[in-house]
C-alpha cells in the first residue's frame, strides 16, 4: 500500500465554524474535554450495541474504557477510547465534509448571544478542540477497515492517510497538539477537575495517565545504574526486580525516591439512579443531566423513581430548560432515553420506551428483567418494555402537573412544549384528559395570559352549554374576526387557537369535562337566543329567501349554500365552513404542505358557506334592488364582490388578487360617476364575463351561468 497522503476541503460551513472557534475569544475552554469524553462514550455505546448481535465484533478482549494521556515532552493531550473507530469514509465525512444541520444553527445562535459551551448540543462538538489545540491528529481503526491517520491545522484543509505505525486494534486516538498557551490541560490536577466537572457520569471508565513517585530499596551498587527517567504512557513501573535473595542480606539497601506511571480511574462513582433520592442533592442531579445530555444548563424538572413487584426499574425523567434546535426534525433520533439493563449500558434512543410526542424528554431508564443481550428487534415484541413505557409515560404526566404549581416556570415550559401537548392530544386517546389539562390559551378574556380549559369552564356563563374556539393565525387575526363579533356581543368567552398544529388538536379533542368544543366559524353554530329572536329570525329567513337564491345562482360553485345568519353583528356577511370541511386556517395550512393531497383539497375546499347578515343595510338594500330587477348586472358585481370580500376577511386566501380588483376599480369608477362605456382605459377593464374563474372553479364550468 502506498503512504499516499490526501488532502480534503473542510465543508464550506464547518470551516467557518473552525475559524470562528480560533478566533473568538472565549475563556471557558475546557468544555473540549467533554466533547471528546462524550464523542469516545458514544463510540463505545454503538459497539457494545454492535457485538450484543455479533459478538466477534469486540473479540479483541479489550476493556471498553476511554484512556486520556498528557505528553509534556510534545506539549500533547491524547483521548484514546475502545469504541467502534471510524473508517476511511467515517474520518472524510464525519470529520468535516459532510454538511450538518447544525453548523450553521450554531454559527446563528453564536450571533445571538449563544455560549461556545452549547457545541455539543448542535453536533459539532469535535472542533472545540481546535480551543486548545492548533493541530488535532485523529488516529482511527474501525473493524472493517485499515488504521488511518485524520490531520488538520484547520485552515481550510485535512489530510488523510494509512497509518502504518503502532496499531491501535479497533478504536480511536484523538491527539492534540496544544497551543502555547494551553498546557494547563496537560496538568493532572486540572485534568481531573475538569472530568470530573463535566464527565464524571459517563458509563465508561475514564483513566488517565498519572505520574506517580514511590520509595524503592535498592542495592547501592545498583543505585548509579538505577536513575530513573520518565518514560511517556508506559503504565509498568520502570525498574526491575531486585537480585536474587540469597545475595539480598549481604548487600547495603539504600532507598531512593522512583517516578513511575500508572492509570487513576477518575469516574468511579456509583451510577447515580441507583443511589437513594435522599441523599442526591439538586446539583449532582444537575449535573447528571448535563453530561447526559449535553446542555449547558440545568434541566426544569426532574423526576427519580423506581418501580417494583412483578418488574423493577430505576428511571430518571428530566424535562429541559428549553426545545432542542431540532426537535421536530425528521431524521433526528427519536428520543433520549437511556435504556440500560442491570446498569449495563443497552443503547439510546430505544423507541418502544416512550412515545413520539414525549421526544423531548431526557433520561435513563435500568431494567432488571430485561436480557442483556437484547435487541432493537426483540424490543418491538417485549411485553416488559410496554410495562415501562406506560409507566414512563404516568410519570411523566406526573411531572407535568406538578410543574403547573409553579407558573413562571411552567410558562417556560409551555412555551418550549405545548406542540408536544397537542400532538399528544391528537395520538394519546389513553392520556387525552390528562394533557387537556395541561394546555393553555389566549381567550377573548384572558388578556396577556394564557388561560386553561378548566378556568374557561368555571367562567362559562348560565346556561352555557358549550365551549367556544376560533382557528387562524394570530392573536388580532382572530379577536377582530366576524365569527367572534357574535359571541362576544353575547358575552361568551372565545378561546383563540392561533397554533397551526391547534387544527389537528381540536380534531381529537371534541371535549372537555362534558362540554364540547364548538368553533364559532363553522356552520350550525348556535348560540344561546331567547325564543323572541328566533321567531323573528324565521321571519327573516322568509324574507331573505329569494335573495338567497340568487346569491347561490350568482356564487355558484364557489360555495355550498348561501344562508341567513344569526351570528353577525357588524358584518354584512361571512364565509364559514362546514362542520367537516376545512376551516380557512385549515385550508391555509394544508396549501402550505408540501405533499398535499390535491385531490383531496378540492374537495374539502369546496365546503364553504357564505353566510349573509339580514340586519345589515347593505344586504337589505340588495334585497330591495335585486327584487326590483333580478338581472341587474350591478347586483352580480356586488354579490361577487362580498363575496371576495368575505373570503379575505375569514381568513381564506383569494387566488386571483387581480380579478378582485379590477371589479373594486369598476365600483370606483361608478361611485365616481364614470360610465363603464367610456373614458380612455375602459377596454382594460375585463367585463365580468371575460374575467378568469375564481378560487377553486374549473375553466369549464361556466362562472356566470346567467340568470334571467
Ligand atoms: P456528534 O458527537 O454530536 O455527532 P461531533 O462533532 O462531536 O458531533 O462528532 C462528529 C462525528 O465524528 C460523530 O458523530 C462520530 O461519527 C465521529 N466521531 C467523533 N469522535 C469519535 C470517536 N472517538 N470514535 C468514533 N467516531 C467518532
Ligand atoms: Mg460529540
Amino acid at each position: 500500500m502506498s503512504e499516499e497522503v490526501e488532502t480534503f476541503v473542510f465543508q464550506a460551513e464547518i470551516a467557518q465554524l473552525m475559524s470562528l472557534i480560533i478566533n473568538t475569544f472565549y475563556s471557558n475552554k475546557e468544555i473540549f474535554l467533554r466533547e471528546l469524553i462524550s464523542n469516545s462514550s458514544d463510540a463505545l455505546d454503538k459497539i457494545r450495541y454492535e457485538s450484543l448481535t455479533d459478538p466477534s465484533k469486540m473479540d479483541s478482549g479489550k476493556e471498553l474504557s476511554i484512556r486520556i494521556v498528557p505528553n509534556k515532552n510534545d506539549r500533547s493531550l491524547t483521548v484514546y477510547d475502545t469504541g467502534v473507530g471510524m473508517t476511511k469514509a467515517d474520518l472524510i465525512n464525519n470529520l468535516g465534509t459532510i454538511a450538518k444541520s447544525g453548523t450553521k444553527s450554531f454559527m446563528e445562535a453564536l450571533n445571538a448571544g449563544a455560549d461556545i459551551s452549547m457545541i455539543g448540543q448542535f453536533g459539532v462538538g469535535f472542533y472545540s478542540t481546535y480551543l486548545v489545540a492548533d493541530k488535532v491528529t485523529v488516529i482511527s481503526r474501525h473493524n472493517d477497515d485499515e488504521q488511518y491517520i485524520w490531520e488538520s491545522s484547520a485552515g481550510g484543509s485535512f489530510t488523510i492517510k494509512l497509518d502504518n505505525s503502532e496499531p491501535l486494534g479497533r478504536g480511536t486516538k484523538v491527539v492534540l497538539y496544544l497551543k502555547e498557551d494551553q498546557t494547563e490541560y496537560l496538568e493532572e490536577r486540572r485534568i481531573k477537575e475538569v472530568v470530573k466537572k463535566h464527565s464524571q457520569f459517563i458509563g465508561y471508565p475514564i483513566n488517565l495517565l498519572v505520574e506517580k513517585e514511590r520509595e524503592k530499596e535498592i542495592d547501592d551498587d545498583e543505585n548509579e545504574e538505577k536513575e530513573e527517567e520518565k518514560t511517556g504512557e508506559d503504565d509498568k513501573p520502570k525498574i526491575e526486580d531486585i537480585g536474587e535473595d540469597d545475595d539480598f542480606d549481604k548487600k547495603k539497601k539504600k532507598t531512593v525516591k522512583e517516578k513511575y506511571t500508572e492509570d487513576e480511574e477518575l469516574n468511579k462513582t456509583k451510577p447515580l439512579w441507583t443511589r437513594n433520592p435522599d441523599d442526591i442533592s439538586h446539583v449532582e442531579y444537575g449535573e447528571f443531566y448535563r453530561s447526559l445530555t449535553n446542555d449547558w444548563e440545568d434541566h426544569l424538572a426532574c423526576k427519580h423513581f423506581s418501580v417494583e413487584g412483578q418488574l423493577e426499574f430505576r428511571a430518571m425523567l428530566y424535562i429541559p430548560r428549553r426545545a432542542p434546535f431540532d426537535l421536530f426534525e425528521n431524521k433526528k433520533q427519536k428520543n433520549k432515553i437511556k435504556l440500560y439493563v442491570r446498569r449495563v449500558f443497552i443503547m439510546d434512543n430505544c423507541e418502544e420506551l416512550i412515545p413520539d410526542y414525549l421526544n423531548f424528554i431526557n433520561g435513563v431508564v435500568d431494567s432488571e428483567d430485561l436480557p442483556l443481550n437484547i435487541s432493537r428487534e426483540m424490543l418491538q415484541q417485549n411485553k416488559i418494555l410496554k410495562v415501562i413505557r406506560k409507566n414512563l409515560v404516568k410519570k411523566v404526566m406526573e411531572l407535568i402537573e406538578e410543574l403547573c404549581d409553579d407558573k413562571d416556570n411552567y410558562k417556560k415550559f409551555y412555551e418550549n412544549f405545548s406542540k408536544n401537548l397537542k400532538l399528544g392530544i391528537h395520538e394519546d386517546s389513553t392520556n387525552r384528559k390528562k394533557i387537556a389539562e395541561f394546555l393553555r390559551y389566549y381567550t377573548s378574556s384572558s388578556g396577556e395570559d394564557m388561560t386553561s380549559l378548566k378556568e374557561y369552564v368555571s367562567r362559562m356563563k348560565e346556561g352555557q352549554k358549550h365551549i367556544y374556539y376560533v382557528t387562524g393565525e394570530s392573536k388580532d387575526q382572530v379577536a377582530n374576526s366576524t365569527f367572534v363579533e357574535k359571541a362576544l356581543k353575547r358575552n361568551l368567552e372565545v378561546i383563540y387557537m392561533i397554533d397551526p398544529i391547534d387544527e389537528y388538536c381540536v380534531q381529537q379533542l371534541k371535549e372537555y369535562d362534558g362540554k364540547t368544543l364548538v368553533s364559532v366559524s363553522k356552520e350550525g353554530l348556535e348560540l344561546p337566543e331567547d325564543e323572541d329572536e328566533k321567531k323573528k329570525f324565521e321571519e327573516k329567513k322568509v324574507k331573505f329567501e329569494g335573495l338567497c337564491k340568487l346569491m347561490k345562482d350568482i356564487l355558484d360553485k364557489k360555495v355550498e349554500k348561501v344562508v341567513l345568519s344569526s351570528r353577525l353583528v357588524t358584518s354584512p356577511c361571512c364565509i364559514v365552513t362546514s362542520q367537516y370541511g376545512w376551516s380557512a386556517n385549515m385550508e391555509r395550512i394544508m396549501k402550505a404542505q408540501a405533499l398535499r393531497d390535491t385531490s383531496t383539497m378540492g374537495y374539502m375546499a369546496a365546503k364553504k358557506h357564505f353566510e349573509i347578515n339580514p340586519d345589515h343595510c347593505i344586504i337589505d338594500n340588495l334585497r330591495i334592488k335585486s327584487d326590483e330587477n333580478r338581472s341587474d348586472k350591478s347586483v352580480k358585481d356586488l354579490v361577487m364582490l362580498l363575496f371576495e370580500t368575505s373570503l379575505l376577511t375569514s381568513g381564506f386566501n383569494l387566488e386571483e388578487p387581480t380579478v378582485h380588483a379590477s371589479r373594486i376599480y369598476r365600483m370606483i369608477k361608478m361611485g365616481l360617476g364614470i360610465d363603464e362605456d367610456t373614458g380612455d382605459d375602459t377596454e382594460e377593464m375585463p367585463k365580468l364575463e371575460d374575467l378568469p374563474p375564481l378560487e377553486g372553479e374549473e375553466e369549464d364550468t361556466s362562472r356566470m351561468e346567467e340568470v334571467d
